[in-house]
Formats: structure tokens, C-alpha cells, sequence
């Protein structure tokens, strides 16, 4: 008999054993199991082939729609050349070598899995020498590997396709020993989950849709707990570390910065306010996520919990993703803070503190100053990136953090915060995100920290409409983005047009893809043609501060028309001026990117346009992620589209710093009750038992499910 933990190689042999190891990491029977099919294709149904990912291994139920054999042209031997087709799209498949036998496989009309890698061949979507299983074929011996009409498709690999993942998992269940169950069964019994031996059974070779959905429930389940425990565990052990507690000061910083506030406070910032408040005066560590979108007015939210902090006697620090952006941050502090902010400086205000840059880019003199100003407590704010808390700056006494930009912050980030304050306490911590974050996503991957959002803006905004431009089918639609640009610059209006790239760097070596459009070339490019006669200026990051500043102020005085540049203007650029945006090689962007690169139009009284240039080829998941940029400016409407859209293990994948997944089933979409049950009953079990020594069968199932290194390095912590 068969448990989980055996190797596969005795049992499948070393060969295939081998192939399933190398090809996707499956070395166990457990491995192997929890290796749950993607999908399932349904005998007589077809595969919508939407949605592929160029460079993905696919796995597609479609029909033969087109087949022809031909001769090479340049060698000896036949080539055969098939369309399939899920009745509305279609993938062009060649074969090279074995076409005689292929053709005789291979029959006009037949339906059958094909498996291989997507590619892109002339704008069309291609299959090169994919592995195939025909459906209808007269040989019926693969076809008892398939129950009924419920065909598992699995995640595959080339040489590994998923019928012969499937045959695997038959050999294993049928000698799997019934093992005790790692599931409390007062849980199971509570909630009505099958045991995980019938689980497992039914995930991979359901007689129909209701034992596979019992399966689910029941799989879902151990994956949300594995989770939810292991968040548990970490709000258990940092709401037990002690914190510098920061309570608010009477005729402190802070009031005096609120009396000469030039505008009310939303009702919104003061909320959230108030449980800042609240959270920085406790003895223990606050561990805030606080979203909303650019321009709704974060920054001052932060900035006086920092006051708080000031006011108390300790410093704050504010990491940011980028130097530039640091230097950005810290000049919107200084210009806030106004003369509260010149301590030590000429005209400075009475219980004035200092705002310190500490960036890489400073010269060795400034940096030994900013170092001196952290270290000696003189600096009550310090501005950097993350190097900030890697490295060896220190603090005289660090009470508080700000992260602006979560999604490049994850959990180990903040764990190497959890010591940097005054006799080794950790310092509250607020973290700062402009893309809204679905709830489900906040308690899976943010699970251990408290949220807040500010959701209405606190001034008006003009509407935004936002338009794709595919120039892989519609050439023609380049000029017409041109045009709008120059119908802008004649009403008196700005423009900005976007690239991924400054285009100075040195050349990459090998890559098969064309390198994103640069700043540098575009701008030359438009000047000379396109845009000629308007004024054409140029921003990103390796200008010089003042050729920079020079840049940003012609165009905020209006003296440019057009302002090419990089992700540079994606935060602290207020041209309300400027009306549209061209973002080029847009499918270079993340959803959320393209989202606040956006909002940098619409600022003023006339509406803005966004037009999204890509090559990306219709059908892929690229240009479904553009569209839903296209089809929304609601950002918390446009986080739950990018939520559908992403394979949702990369939403934790990136959480845990790139290790593999642990979600398979859970969908943060659909599972918001499951996931809210299981951090209910986590949060019960963890406040008895934080270790889980009670619970050796939940303890091995955390391990199971999630990484384990990532188990370990939270042991350690
Ligand atoms: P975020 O950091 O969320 O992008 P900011 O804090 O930078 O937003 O605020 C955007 C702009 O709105 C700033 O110019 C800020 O001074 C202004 N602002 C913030 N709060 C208010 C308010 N309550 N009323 C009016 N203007 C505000
Ligand atoms: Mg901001």
C-alpha cells in the first residue's frame, strides 16, 4: 500500500519518476496528488482557447479544422500543418517529421487534447509540434485513464503532458492507504467536509460534478486553514512583542501642523486618523495596510501619524520602492511641513523637527550627514528606500515605519523591521498601497495586518476614458493616436506618452523579444515625424536634478506640449494642463501601474484620455488584462478584474518572494466565505495552541501546503 509521504520512484519507475521531478517538481505521491487538474474538459465540449499566455505549456480540448501536408521547401521531407479550433478562435499547429503517420492520426473534423507551447507566429497563436491525444480514436486503452466524461487537465510540461499525469495518478490511487486525517474531526464534522482519502479520490477522477465540487470544498478548506494558521501564528507572535508606545502630545507638532493645514481633513483621513491615533499610543506593534488610490490623500494621513511619533520623542522613517521617489517623498514632507519642518534651519518654528533623505545617490559628505542626523536623533523623519532598514543606518530611536508601495515590500521585509527600534522593540508600522486590494487578498496575503482604506477622493477629478490600441491587427490606429495628440496640443492642452525603457542602457544580449520602446528613441522619433513642430521634452530617471527639475517646470508652465518619459511622472507630476496619456509597449505595465500612470490625466476641468499602445495579440492574457484596464477606472472594481485575471498563486508566489505557490484551489475571488471561516477558526485554535503541539495533524498540513522553507524561516522568526 501506498501513503502520501512514499517516493514515487518505486512506484511509477525511475523514468517517469524522473520526468515528473525535473519537469514539476513532483517527487512524492503527496506531491503528486495535490498536483490538482487546472481544469476540466468535458468529453464532446471544447476548450475556449482565450486567455493563453505566449511562452505558457498549454493544454487545450479543441477540433481539427484545417490539415495539410506539404514539402519543405529548403530540406528533404514533409511538413503537416493543422488549424484546431474551440469554434471561435483558433491555434495554428505544424509538425515537423513523422508527417505521413501524423496524417493518418491527424483527421479533419476529430476533437482531441493538444498539448504545447504557445507561441506567436504573425500575429496568430501557434502550437509548434504539440503532443496530442486524440478522443474519438478506435484505440480505447488510454481512455480508461478518464472516468465518464470528466477529463482532468492537468498543469503539464513539455514531455509531461497532462494525459500521462493523469495515468500517474491513477496507478497511485489505487493502491493509496487511508491514512489518518489531518483535519480535526470536530472541524470536518462542523462544516460538512469529506475526508481528504475520498478528497483526493474525487479531485482527480470524479464520476460527476458533485463529487468533484464535495472534493474542493474539502481541498479549499485545507489550503485556506494552512494559511490562515500560519497568519495566526504571526499576528499571535508580533502582537506579543513590545512596541514603543507613542501617545499623542498636547500643544505638540502634530497640532500646530494641523492648525495651519490649508484644507479640512476628509472624513476618511480622519477616521483612519484616529485608529492610527489609537494603534501608535498601544505598547504593542501596530501593522496597518492603509489603500487609496493616488491623490486620495495618503501622504497626509502618514505624515501626521509621523507627528504623533516626532511628538512622543522618537523618529519615523518613510521607505519607498525607488531613490527617486524617496527624493520625492521627502520634498512633498519639507513642503507640507513648511518651516515645522527646518529644524536647526534659519526661521525654523519652535518645536520644528527635520525631514533627512538617505538615499544611495547622495555624495559621501551628505550621506555622512544624513547618517549622523539618523543616528543622533536630530533627523524625526528619515526618507529612503529600502535599503534603509537592510543595511546599517541606525536610529536613535525608531518608533515607527511608513512603506509606501506594498507590492514590492512582502512579509520578509517587514520582518526585518521587527527589531530596528530602541532596545530592540518593533516599531509600528503603517503600510501604504494606491491599488485597492479586494478583501480576500488583504486576509490571504496581507492576513497579518489590519486594514484601512480611504475610498472618496478630496477633490473632484475629471473623468477619464481610456482606450486600447492594438497595433498587431490595426496598424493604421498608430497614426490616429498621433493626431489625437496633436488635436490636444492645438486646444492648448499637454500630452504624456509613456515607455518602459530610458534607452541608453547597453544592448541585452540574447532575447528573442523586441526590447520595449525607450524614451530616447521614441521622442526623437516623434520629433521628426509624427509630432514635428511641437515641443517635444524628455524626463526619466538618470537626468541630473536640475536638467530634471528644468524639464518639470517647462512643462508645468506649459512651454511643452508633449513630454515623453518613463514611470517617473507616475507619482508627485500634477499638470492638471494635461489631458492625455499615450502609454507605448502598454503590455510591458502591470494592471495597477497603468491605473495610477492614468490618473496623472483627468486632473483638471476637461476630461482625459488614455490610449493603451500594444503589440500584444488578441486572445492572449496580456490584452484581457488591457482591456480591463480599458473597461474601468473604478480602481477596487479594476483590482478584483486583475485578481480574475492572474493565476491567483502568483498573488501569494509574490507575497512569499517568488517560492512556489500554496493556492491551487482557493480562489481569492470566489472563496471570500471559506477563507473568512477558516481565519475564524485558525485565529480559535492558534489563541490556545500558538505552536499547533496539540495539533500535530494541522502542523503537518501548514507544512504540506505551504512551502518549506517558508515554514522554517517562520519558525525562526
Ligand atoms: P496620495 O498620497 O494618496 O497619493 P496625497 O496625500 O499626496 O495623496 O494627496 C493628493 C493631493 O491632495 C495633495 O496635493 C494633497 O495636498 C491634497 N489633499 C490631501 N488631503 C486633502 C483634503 N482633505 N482636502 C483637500 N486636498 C487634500
Ligand atoms: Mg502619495
Amino acid at each position: 500500500m501506498t501513503v502520501l509521504s512514499d517516493k514515487l520512484t518505486s512506484l511509477l519507475g525511475r523514468k517517469t519518476a524522473t520526468a515528473l521531478g525535473e519537469a514539476l517538481d513532483i517527487h512524492t505521491v503527496g506531491d503528486l496528488l495535490r498536483h490538482y487538474p487546472r481544469r476540466y474538459a468535458e468529453r464532446g465540449e471544447l476548450t475556449d482557447i482565450a486567455g493563453l499566455e505566449i511562452g505558457e505549456h498549454a493544454t487545450v480540448l479543441a477540433r481539427i479544422e484545417k490539415v495539410n501536408k506539404r514539402r519543405m521547401r529548403n530540406k528533404p521531407g514533409w511538413i503537416l500543418e493543422m488549424t484546431i479550433t474551440d469554434g471561435h478562435r483558433r491555434l495554428e499547429c505544424a509538425f515537423f517529421g513523422n508527417a505521413h503517420q501524423r496524417e493518418r492520426e491527424l483527421r479533419l473534423g476529430k476533437t482531441g487534447l493538444f498539448a504545447g507551447k504557445v507561441t506567436a507566429f504573425r500575429n496568430k497563436l501557434q502550437l509548434a509540434n504539440p503532443e496530442y491525444q486524440m478522443l474519438d480514436s478506435s484505440d480505447d486503452s488510454t481512455m480508461d485513464d478518464f472516468l465518464g466524461a470528466i477529463i482532468p487537465v492537468y498543469p503539464a510540461a513539455q514531455g509531461v503532458p497532462s494525459w500521462s499525469i493523469a495515468r500517474c495518478v491513477r496507478q497511485v490511487l489505487d493502491t493509496l492507504e487511508r491514512e489518518p486525517d489531518p483535519m480535526p474531526q470536530e472541524l470536518l464534522r462542523r462544516n460538512g467536509f469529506i475526508d481528504l482519502f475520498d478528497a483526493l479520490h474525487n479531485i482527480h477522477r470524479p464520476k460527476d460534478h458533485a463529487a468533484r465540487e464535495t472534493a474542493e470544498r474539502r481541498l479549499k478548506w485545507d489550503e485556506a486553514m494552512a494559511i490562515q494558521l500560519i497568519f495566526a501564528q504571526r499576528r499571535f507572535s508580533t502582537v506579543s512583542r513590545p512596541a514603543p508606545a507613542c501617545p499623542p502630545k498636547q500643544g505638540g507638532i502634530l497640532e500646530s501642523f494641523d492648525r495651519r493645514l490649508p484644507f479640512d481633513l476628509t472624513s476618511g483621513q480622519r477616521v483612519v486618523g484616529e485608529h492610527i491615533a489609537t494603534d501608535l499610543s498601544g505598547e504593542h506593534p501596530m501593522n496597518r495596510l492603509l489603500q487609496g488610490e493616488v491623490g486620495s490623500g495618503k501622504t497626509v494621513v502618514a505624515l501626521r501619524a509621523m507627528l504623533q511619533v516626532v511628538d512622543a520623542g522618537r523618529q519615523a522613517a518613510m521607505l519607498a520602492p525607488t531613490e527617486v521617489l524617496a527624493a520625492q517623498h521627502a520634498r512633498s514632507l519639507r513642503e507640507m511641513l513648511g518651516e515645522l519642518g527646518q529644524a536647526g534651519e534659519l526661521g525654523a518654528a519652535e518645536d520644528a523637527t527635520r525631514v533627512t533623505l538617505l538615499t544611495g545617490s547622495l555624495s559621501a559628505k551628505e550621506r555622512k550627514q544624513a547618517l549622523l542626523d539618523a543616528a543622533s536623533g536630530a533627523a524625526g523623519i528619515v526618507v529612503g528606500t529600502h535599503a534603509l532598514i537592510q543595511d546599517t543606518v541606525s536610529f536613535a530611536d525608531l518608533g515607527f515605519v511608513v512603506v509606501d508601495e506594498q507590492h514590492r515590500f512582502g512579509v520578509e521585509q517587514r520582518d526585518a523591521l521587527r527589531t530596528r527600534g530602541a532596545d530592540g522593540t518593533s516599531p509600528h508600522v503603517l503600510v501604504m498601497t494606491a491599488t485597492p486590494i479586494p478583501r480576500t487578498v488583504a486576509m490571504t496575503v496581507y492576513g497579518d495586518l489590519e486594514t484601512s482604506a480611504l475610498r472618496v477622493m478630496p477633490v473632484g477629478r475629471s473623468p477619464i476614458s481610456t482606450t486600447v490600441v492594438p497595433v498587431a491587427e490595426k496598424p493604421a490606429w498608430l497614426d490616429r493616436v498621433w493626431q489625437r495628440v496633436r488635436e490636444e496640443a492645438e486646444k492648448g492642452h499637454q500630452a504624456y506618452v509613456v515607455c518602459p525603457r530610458i534607452g541608453d542602457e547597453p544592448p541585452s544580449d540574447k532575447s528573442d523579444k523586441r526590447p520595449p520602446l525607450a524614451v530616447l528613441d521614441v521622442a526623437a522619433e516623434l520629433e521628426a515625424g509624427p509630432l514635428e513642430g511641437l515641443g517635444v521634452g524628455v524626463l526619466h530617471g538618470r537626468l541630473a536634478a536640475d536638467e530634471k527639475d528644468a524639464v518639470m517646470r517647462a512643462f508645468a508652465a506649459g512651454k511643452l506640449d508633449v513630454l515623453v518619459a518613463t514611470t517617473v511622472i507616475e507619482v508627485g507630476v500634477n499638470v492638471p494642463n494635461a489631458t492625455a496619456m499615450v502609454i507605448m509597449d502598454a503590455d510591458r505595465f502591470g494592471v495597477s501601474q497603468l491605473h495610477q500612470l492614468r490618473g496623472r490625466v483627468g486632473r483638471g476641468d476637461v476630461p482625459g484620455l488614455c490610449l493603451l499602445v500594444t503589440e500584444a495579440i488578441d486572445g492572449t492574457s496580456t490584452r484581457e488584462r488591457l482591456a480591463a484596464v480599458e473597461s474601468t477606472t473604478d480602481g477596487f472594481e479594476l483590482s478584483r478584474l486583475d485578481l480574475e485575471l492572474r493565476r491567483e498563486g502568483d498573488i501569494l508566489g509574490a507575497a512569499q518572494s517568488g517560492k512556489r505557490s500554496s493556492l491551487k484551489l482557493l480562489s481569492l475571488l470566489r472563496d471570500e466565505d471559506t477563507i473568512a471561516e477558516a481565519r475564524s477558526r485558525a485565529q480559535e485554535i492558534v489563541a490556545d495552541d500558538p505552536s499547533l503541539a496539540a495539533h500535530p495533524g494541522l502542523a503537518r498540513l501548514v507544512s504540506s501546503v505551504v512551502d518549506d522553507d517558508r515554514v522554517e524561516y517562520l519558525e525562526k522568526s
